[in-house]
């Protein structure tokens, strides 16, 4: 005795991608990624925001660890 069974197709849905609602989110994560490579890459000497060596010297190691120049 056979039996022929037959399934239904499996769809996968696939979500949406709103765009319009990741993007602002997007542009806020890149600003932020710019401001801390600021920090770290141009915050010193006559490109410094902030007075006196603090920020300097707090990223000091993830300066040299990217290959910025320091000293
Ligand atoms: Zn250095």
């Amino acid at each position: 005795m056979s039996e022929i069974t037959s399934r239904a197709p499996v769809v996968a849905a696939v979500p949406s991608f709103p765009v319009g609602q990741v993007l602002p989110w997007l542009i806020f994560a890149c600003l932020l990624l710019v401001v801390a490579m600021y920090f770290v890459a141009a915050e010193e000497g006559a490109t410094a925001l902030i007075a006196g060596n603090a920020i300097h010297e707090w990223t000091h190691d993830g300066r040299h660890a990217l290959g910025f120049p320091c000293h």
